[in-house]
């Protein structure tokens, strides 16, 4: 889009974001580069491109639209949300400290623990529902911050601003997982983030047929030091995921508007269920720092956990088993709803007693409420419960 015809609605911005027409021949879509490489008119002169590693022209459509999205000026694309994960981390150097949530996806967690801790990171996991726990920890060697918010699985709200007011004039930068709201619910770079993360196999891509991530920023500087990362490692997209996620984004503001609401009719049905015990969903005004959930995000997504009365493995393995509509998968943030069992599944790889003291217990489930009826999620609900 031409400055003069600059967008204020979030799902214009969508539609719209990172895409011109394609200069050669007007197409309104990108083109897919399928290239690894560009040929040069002379040694140095050239198009802006010289090997698909460090740059693509689809994949610089796609980055373009990640920080339009978020509100930064600068976006990357990685293969994955780990490898984006990963490249924040390979800033770091031994000595230096992390001060992160303790109920992380299972994944980062793990990328944490396992790979970073031995290179001597240290890592503090503290909760940080509470900016006092993460007071608590920073000192003149904290050098990253990583929060997650809504968490996954938990739903666990932790207030940004409030965070990132505590790292002012700290050398510390703020990192965000934004993957569980999306940039139509939440823009961390606007409450003070750094650096925002997503997960774009999940809400970006939306549909399920994508493996990527992506890291936004303002910072000219803390871009640059990624970017370099993201060329010296090459953990990239290829040019037709990138499409298929510049496709998917066009639609992020209508799709979260659905499954807002399928989220709401599906949490406060589960919250009337007679055999449902615990529901977990930042949009019930008696949840931990809904209030900070309710200044920070839009509205309150599709991602909703629950316990059963019955908290037996076998209570909540035959809901997980029995649904039909809700399709049994790990993953999330697609337009088909799905239905899993975290502490057996997507956070298996958490260690027992963690899991158990954040409540990721046997009788957990998750759900991600797709864009279906309402209707027909809570009456395939009604019937796996019920039985
Ligand atoms: C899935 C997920 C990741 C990891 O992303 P991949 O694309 O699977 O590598 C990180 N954070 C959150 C919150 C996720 O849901």
């Amino acid at each position: 889009m031409s400055n003069e015809k600059k967008p204020t609605g979030f799902s214009t911005l969508a539609v719209h974001a990172g895409v011109e027409p394609d200069p050669s021949t007007g197409a309104i879509m990108t083109p897919v580069y399928m290239t690894s490489t560009y040929v040069q008119d002379g040694i140095g002169q050239h198009k802006g491109y010289e090997y698909s590693r460090s740059s693509n022209p689809t994949r610089d459509a796609l980055e373009a639209a990640f920080a339009a999205l978020e509100g930064g000026q600068h976006g990357l694309a990685f293969s994955s949300g780990l490898a984006a994960i990963d490249a924040v981390l390979m800033t770091l150097k031994p000595g230096d400290e992390v001060i992160a949530g303790d109920d992380l996806y299972g994944g980062t967690r793990r990328l944490f623990s396992t790979h970073y801790e031995p290179l001597g990171i240290q890592f503090h996991f503290v909760d940080t529902q509470d900016p006092a726990n993460v007071a608590a920890k920073l000192n003149d060697r904290t050098r990253l911050v990583w929060l997650e918010t809504p968490t996954n699985p938990l739903l666990r709200v932790s207030d940004i601003a409030a965070i990132a007011g505590l790292l002012e004039g700290h050398p510390a930068r703020l990192a965000v997982d934004n993957t569980f709201a999306t940039p139509a619910l939440q823009n961390p770079l606007k409450e003070g983030a750094d650096i925002v993360m997503h997960s774009v196999t999940k809400y970006l891509g939306g549909h399920s047929d994508v493996v990527m991530g992506a890291l936004m920023t303002k910072d000219a500087a803390v871009d640059a030091e990624l970017r370099t990362l993201q060329n010296n490692v090459g953990a990239i997209p290829g040019p037709m995921d990138c499409f298929l996620v510049l496709r998917g984004i066009k639609t992020l503001g209508i799709r979260v508007r659905q499954h807002c609401a399928n989220g709401r009719a599906v949490a406060e049905w589960l919250q009337a269920h007679p055999k449902v015990d615990r529901v977990y969903w930042p949009g019930f005004s008696t949840f931990p720092n809904h209030a900070a959930a309710a200044r920070q995000m839009q509205d309150f997504g599709g991602m909703i956990s629950f316990t059963l009365v019955d908290d037996s493995l076998a209570a909540s393995r035959a809901v997980c088993e029995s649904t039909r509509v809700f399709a049994l998968a790990e993953s999330l943030g697609g337009v088909e709803s799905l239905i899993e069992h975290p502490a057996l599944m997507t956070h298996a790889s958490v260690p027992a007693e963690q899991r158990a003291s954040l409540g990721i217990n046997d009788s957990l489930i998750r759900l991600s409420c797709g864009i279906e009826d309402a209707e027909d999620l809570i009456a395939d609900l009604d019937q796996a419960i019920g039985a």
